[in-house]
C-alpha cells in the first residue's frame, strides 16, 4: 500500500480467486471451470475478427443482447451485459445498494459479495444459513435492504425452488432481489420468467461456467427494463466498451451453438450424480448439489491436509479457511476421467 491511498481502501479485502498454477499441470477441479472445451464455432475464430480489434466494440452490444434476449424470451431492453458476471454484481450493488440501504446475503455464499459491499461502502446484514447449509427464505422476508442470493448457493450447490423466491420477492417489493444464476444450467430453475411479473427482480447469468468461456470474460444480466436502465447508466459512467470485440462475437457463436453446451451440462450432471455415489460410499457427507461441483468433507478427516495431499499429488481442488467451511473441500465436476483420478487419490490417501 502507498502513502496516496485514498482512505477509503486501507481497509478494503479483496477477493482471493481461486489458484492458476503455471508451475505445474495440475487436474483442475478449484474454480470450477467447464472440462470441456468452447464450441466450435468458437473455437474457430476468424483472422478478420481478430483484424477488426482495432474498432471498439458495440458500446449497446446489439447483437448479443438480441441473440440472449431471443434465447431467454425477452427483449434486448431487458438484457445488460458485463466483463464477467462479477461486474454485473459489482453494478448491481452499486446502483441497488448504496446511500446506506444496505445488501443482505447468507455468512455463506459467493465470496466477492461482501467484498462489492466494502468497495462501495454498503452496510451489510448477514444471514446465517441453517446447520445443513439450506437457506430459509423467511429469513429474507421484509428486509429493505437489496437481497443478494446465489442460487444455486456456492460453494454449497444447494438451490431453492422458484416458488421460495417467489415468497422472497413478494415480501420485499421495495427492493431489489438480485439471483445470481452463476451454476443454474447444472439443473437448478432459473427464475428469469419470473423478471416478466417482478419488477424487483435481476438474474445474473455468467459465460464462465456452462459454457466454457471463463477466459472470455462474459456475464449477463436479465431484468424489468427499467432495472436494465439503471446498469447502464453506471456501465456508460465507467466503461462502455466493457465487453470486448472478440468476446461478445463468441457469445453470439455460442448462442448459436446452444445443443453442444447443453450436451456438455447433461455429461456433467451425469458425471456429478455418479460422483455423488462414489463419494458416498467413501463415507463422504456433501449437500445435495445442483451446481457442476461437490462439496464435501469426511469426518475424521482434516479439510485442509486432504487439500495439500490432493495438491502433491497433482489434483487441485479448493479448501476454505472459515470456520463452518474448513472440513470442506469443494471439488468442481471435471470429466469423468480425471475424477477416476481423484478418487484413485483419494483411496490412496485415505
Ligand atoms: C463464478 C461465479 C461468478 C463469477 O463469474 P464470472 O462471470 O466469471 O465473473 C459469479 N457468481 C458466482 C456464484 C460464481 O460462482
Amino acid at each position: 500500500m502507498s502513502r496516496f491511498l485514498s482512505k477509503q481502501y486501507e481497509k478494503l479485502t479483496p477477493y482471493t480467486p481461486g489458484e492458476q498454477p503455471r508451475e505445474r499441470a495440475y487436474i483442475k477441479l478449484n474454480t470450477n471451470e467447464s472440462p470441456y472445451p468452447p464450441s466450435p464455432g468458437v473455437v474457430a475464430i476468424k483472422k478478420e475478427q481478430l483484424e477488426d480489434l482495432r474498432l471498439y466494440s458495440d458500446p449497446e452490444a446489439h447483437g448479443l443482447r438480441r441473440a440472449l434476449a431471443q434465447q431467454y424470451g425477452v427483449n434486448p431492453e431487458n438484457v445488460h451485459v458485463g466483463n464477467g458476471s462479477d461486474e454485473v454484481l459489482n453494478f448491481a450493488f452499486m446502483a441497488y445498494a448504496t446511500d446506506g440501504r444496505g445488501a443482505a446475503f447468507a455468512d455463506i455464499t459467493y465470496g466477492f459479495y461482501p467484498v462489492f459491499a466494502q468497495l462501495n461502502d454498503i452496510p451489510v446484514s448477514i444471514i446465517p444459513l441453517r446447520e445443513d447449509f439450506s437457506l430459509c427464505p423467511e429469513d429474507y422476508f421484509s428486509l429493505h435492504q437489496t437481497i443478494v442470493i446465489a442460487n444455486p448457493n456456492a460453494p454449497t450447490g444447494l438451490a431453492l425452488r422458484l416458488e421460495q423466491v417467489e415468497e422472497i420477492l413478494l415480501s420485499n417489493p421495495d427492493s431489489v432481489v438480485i439471483i445470481d444464476e452463476a451454476y443454474v444450467d447444472f439443473g437448478a430453475q432459473s427464475c428469469v420468467p419470473l423478471t416478466k411479473r417482478y419488477d424487483n427482480l435481476l438474474v445474473v447469468q455468467t459465460f464462465s461456467k456452462s459454457r466454457s468461456m471463463a477466459g472470455a470474460r462474459l456475464g449477463f444480466a436479465i431484468g424489468h427494463a427499467d432495472l436494465i436502465a439503471d446498469l447502464e447508466r453506471i456501465r456508460f459512467s465507467t466503461n462502455p466498451y466493457n465487453v470486448n470485440r472478440l468476446t461478445l462475437a463468441l457469445g453470439e457463436t455460442a448462442l448459436q451453438e446452444q445443443s453442444y453446451y447443453d450436451e456438455n451440462c447433461k455429461r456433467i450432471i451425469a458425471t456429478r450424480e455418479a460422483c455423488k455415489a462414489r463419494f458416498h460410499q467413501m463415507g463422504f457427507v456433501f449437500p445435495d448439489s445442483k451446481a457442476n461441483f461437490l462439496f464435501v468433507k469426511k469426518e475424521g478427516a482434516n479439510g485442509k491436509l486432504l487439500y495439500e495431499e490432493l495438491k502433491r499429488k497433482g489434483v487441485l481442488v479448493r479448501h476454505f479457511e472459515a470456520p463452518r467451511l474448513s472440513d470442506y473441500n469443494r471439488i468442481t465436476i471435471g470429466t469423468p476421467q480425471q475424477m477416476e483420478v481423484l478418487f484413485q487419490c483419494l483411496e490412496e490417501i485415505l
